[in-house]
């Protein structure tokens, strides 16, 4: 396991990716997913250049932030619970999960400026997955206009885990519909100028779709005591 080396094949998949859908590379963020890694191995994906990282649980979210919090930004990608949003509030860069009305409610209660949040969506429709159906995203977001420090930048998804390509293009371009839905409304509450989708089994299809984050964990840092 060579982190360096890692990052390498990635950003050369993703300028591949990127010139096969005639996009540039700057406008893709590598989240590096570091939840089933120790610090030091999140401390290698910064010294590889990564300056993003992510994680889903409060306890590795807060023990990266405080050893790596001055050399990247830290992403919520997991389900978060309201009564844990005031744990991470202040040291989020952005929340990816957000699912429900309680949560944004809890959000804007708790931070004293507004914080960039994904709406979280289930584009698949597996029951074991969290998110809206698509159908519920719009009112949802136009519902949050009355949370001044929740401002949607944009939707997540979590793609089914299967090999299918085209199935799962579909699951990509179907939240890049409705993130231009959004972004159409020209809500001032909601720019959804960006799509975090794309993992690392499906990084490349989602960034020809439109990904502008990708959360990468096993093929960055891999998972420790491999
Ligand atoms: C774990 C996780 C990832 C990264 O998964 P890999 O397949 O290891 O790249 C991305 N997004 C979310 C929400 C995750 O929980």
């Amino acid at each position: 396991m060579n982190v360096q080396e890692n990052v390498t094949t990635i950003q050369h998949k993703i300028a591949q990716a990127c010139q096969k859908s005639g996009r540039k590379d700057a406008d893709i963020t590598i989240i590096a997913v570091t939840k089933y890694v120790s610090v030091e191995r999140a401390e290698q994906a910064i010294d590889a250049g990564i300056s993003n990282l992510g994680e889903n649980r409060i306890e590795g979210f807060q023990e990266k932030w405080e050893v790596l919090n001055e050399r990247a930004d830290f992403h919520f990608i997991g389900t978060l619970q309201s009564r844990k949003v005031k744990d991470v509030i202040d040291e989020v860069s952005a929340i990816h999960s957000l699912d429900r009305i309680s949560l944004a409610k809890e959000i804007d209660k708790r931070s004293d400026k507004p914080v960039s949040c994904f709406v979280q969506v289930n584009v698949s429709e597996e029951e074991s997955k969290h998110g809206l159906t698509k159908e519920d995203v719009p009112s949802f977001i136009k519902k949050l206009r009355a949370y001044p420090n929740v401002k949607v930048v944009g939707l997540m998804t979590m793609a089914p885990h299967i090999d299918n390509e085209d199935e799962l293009r579909s699951v990509f371009s179907a939240l890049r519909h409705l993130k231009e839905e959004i972004e159409q409304q020209e809500w001032e509450h909601a720019p959804c100028h960006y799509l975090s989708m794309g993992m690392s089994n499906d990084y490349e299809i989602a960034i020809e779709e439109g990904a502008t984050h990708i959360r990468i964990g096993s093929q960055l840092v891999g998972r420790e005591n491999e």
